[in-house]
């Protein structure tokens, strides 16, 4: 059944984009091979890697983020995230879904035996509702048949707001505040709706490896190019709410 494009209004849209809104996503093709860094290189080329995961490798070991953190996905995602409007982000879990599964499909490697969600503090989800990212990683669970837990990775306390600050700043911010629960399997992957800095990213692989995972990839549905870590921020103002992604 062809329904509305949550962009542009037309009537033919399937899981809520029209081709054309569908077609101009932008897309997160060259980007780094394990952090999803926006790249901008004339072409596509296997195994980039950025600078920053050259000088100071990440515990994780690959990255697969399909969009780029701009228009009309940072929109889509923060009516999603900010105001609960799920259908905005319906045509990107959708399509988020079948590319993983098509990829697992293509790829001969050996697969996560378990997708964790990015763990929001109790107080947060209470006030928001829910955790964006266990409803990605149950999206993207059913597309794979990996199962999903939010029960191994937990967040003992909020933390200052992460918006306006740089890596490093919010490096420091994020120290001791995630705890792991239980045993952790070999091959994970740790699931979120946005990489901003990548700090949340990097601090979660690490403690995940020193529980006993050996590999750590991390999905998301989009990742901030650089030096605009501040983007979506209009959002947060709008709701009160400054976690503007990781
Ligand atoms: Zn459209
Ligand atoms: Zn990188």
């Amino acid at each position: 059944m062809p329904d509305l494009c949550v962009t542009c209004l037309a009537h033919d849209a399937t899981d809520g984009l029209c081709p054309g809104c569908r077609q101009d996503l932008p897309r997160n093709t060259t980007a780094c091979y394990r952090c999803g860094l926006p790249l901008t290189l004339a072409a596509p080329a296997a195994s980039l890697i950025c600078g920053e995961c050259i000088r100071q490798p990440p515990a994780f070991t690959r990255a697969f983020i399909p969009w780029c953190y701009q228009f009309p996905v940072d929109r889509m995602i923060g009516h999603y995230k900010y105001r609960g409007q799920r259908h905005f982000v319906r045509p990107l879990l959708a399509d988020f879904g079948a590319l993983v599964h098509q990829a697992i499909e293509q790829d001969p490697n050996p697969q996560p035996q378990l997708l964790i969600p990015a763990p929001m503090h109790r107080k947060r989800q209470r006030k928001r509702g829910f955790n964006q990212a266990a409803d990605i990683a149950e999206t993207l669970s059913l597309a794979t048949g990996i199962p999903w837990s939010s029960e191994l990775l937990r967040r003992t306390r909020a933390t200052a707001a992460q918006s306006g600050l740089d890596r490093r700043q919010r490096l420091s911010n994020l120290k001791g505040i995630f705890e792991v629960t239980g045993e952790v399997p070999a091959h994970v992957a740790l699931v979120d709706d946005v990489v901003t800095t990548g700090a949340t990213a990097r601090t979660l692989a690490a403690l995940l490896r020193q529980h006993g995972a050996q590999t750590v990839e991390i999905w998301a549905l989009a990742r901030t190019p650089a030096q605009s870590t501040r983007s979506g921020q209009s959002f947060s103002d709008l709701a009160g709410d400054s976690q503007t992604g990781s």
